[in-house]
């Protein structure tokens, strides 16, 4: 019944399903579950992307000829690249995919010390509004599917292979295009396939998701011990300051993300990394930095102090070096632990906040 059913519906991705969504869809079928492995290790593990030519056992592999491929009830998540650009120092490169429905998304790879990361989009634009960010510029479009998240990892785990023999993907993080807790469901459905041993088997302590600060699904976080690093963007350090940056801290207030901050250390027992973008005359001085300290007593807390990537839209300029050192000075001398990230991939304008609004051209 089911069966008949899908054929009569559009077409799914078979990487939104999940690994019981296919054993499912295999019942349904009439295949057997033990056949749900060797299709999810296809899928997730090796990136397949051409499951018909796969010497799958005769039932899935009968399945798969009936039911995956163009016409058919399921397809596969592979937005094409459609343009590479790499950092000057070559450690930086950022990929622009096109979705199915022509939307341009990006995705990064970083490989530092012989590390190397991924930065992935979480939505199609961003509802959030940062006013620094190229991103929050071009406004919301929509939220990406699991499929789609997890696509972008399969590619860049494709490229590893291809121009990095013996290096592996190590990290993740969710600072590319969008609020990935404004995409709850989609994010931690994605995340459970990517850190799922039996495939593409990422450790959840080395994903990181980073939030502007959308206080339920913060606390929901902490209620579902999802087993991830939360890392939240602050950028101020009382609610004028912080809003005239991040617009949606008037629906959020900051004594609000606070609270569900220390709520989530509580529950969980994580540190939280915290985001801020050093401004120049706006959110670099002393006096912010004590605050700053007050703000975060008793979380287990890392701040991780950000030069400001530049943007068309906003006219701020980065904190003065002296200012900068400063602000980490008085955060270390309360005991906090304080860090600069480094200006990685601002030439190919992979930059956090950078990622391009104009690029949307492109899906036209
Ligand atoms: S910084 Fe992040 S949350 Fe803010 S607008 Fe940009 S993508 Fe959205």
């Amino acid at each position: 019944m089911q069966g008949l059913l899908m054929s009569e519906s559009a077409p799914r991705s078979l990487h939104d399903l999940g690994f019981d969504g296919i054993a499912a869809e295999l019942t349904a079928s009439g295949v057997s579950t033990h056949h749900t492995k060797a299709l999810w290790r296809a899928l997730q593990r090796e990136g397949e992307l051409d499951l018909a030519s796969r010497d799958f056992l005769p039932p899935l592999k009968a399945w798969v000829e009936k039911h995956v491929g163009h016409g058919k009830d399921f397809f596969l998540d592979d937005p094409p690249i459609v343009e590479e650009i790499r950092s000057s120092d070559g450690l930086t490169r950022k990929y622009l995919l096109k979705l199915n429905d022509g939307q341009i998304i990006e995705t990064v790879l970083m490989g530092y010390d012989g590390r190397y990361t991924a930065c992935i989009s979480s939505q199609a634009g961003c509802a959030m509004g940062c006013v620094f960010c190229a991103t929050g510029q071009m406004g919301f479009v929509r939220h990406l599917r699991p499929g789609e998240i997890i696509a972008q990892v399969l590619h860049v785990q494709r490229i590893i292979r291809r121009d990095l023999p013996g290096k592996r993907l190590r990290n993740l993080v969710f600072m590319g295009m969008g609020e990935p807790l404004h995409n709850y469901d989609s994010v931690m459905h994605a995340l459970q396939a990517i850190s799922d041993v039996r495939g593409i088997g990422i450790g959840p302590s080395f994903i990181s998701v980073s939030t502007v600060g959308v206080v339920p699904a913060i606390l929901r976080m902490a209620e579902e011990q999802r087993p991830y690093n939360l890392a939240v963007s602050l950028h101020g350090s009382n609610e004028e300051e912080r809003s005239s940056l991040i617009p949606v801290s008037r629906k959020w207030p900051l004594a609000d993300l606070v609270a569900a901050c220390r709520a989530y250390g509580r529950i969980t027992g994580r540190r939280i990394l915290f985001g801020w973008t050093l401004i120049a005359g706006k959110n670099d001085s002393a006096e912010t930095a004590h605050r700053l300290v007050e703000l975060l007593k008793g979380i287990d807390s890392h701040i991780n102090l950000i030069p400001l990537n530049p943007t068309g839209g906003f006219a701020g300029s980065p904190a003065a070096t002296a200012a900068a050192r400063e602000f980490q000075r008085i955060i270390r001398a309360a005991g906090i632990a304080c860090t600069f990230r480094q200006r990685r991939g601002i030439d190919v304008a992979a930059g956090c906040g950078q990622l391009k609004a104009d690029r949307r051209k492109l899906a036209s």
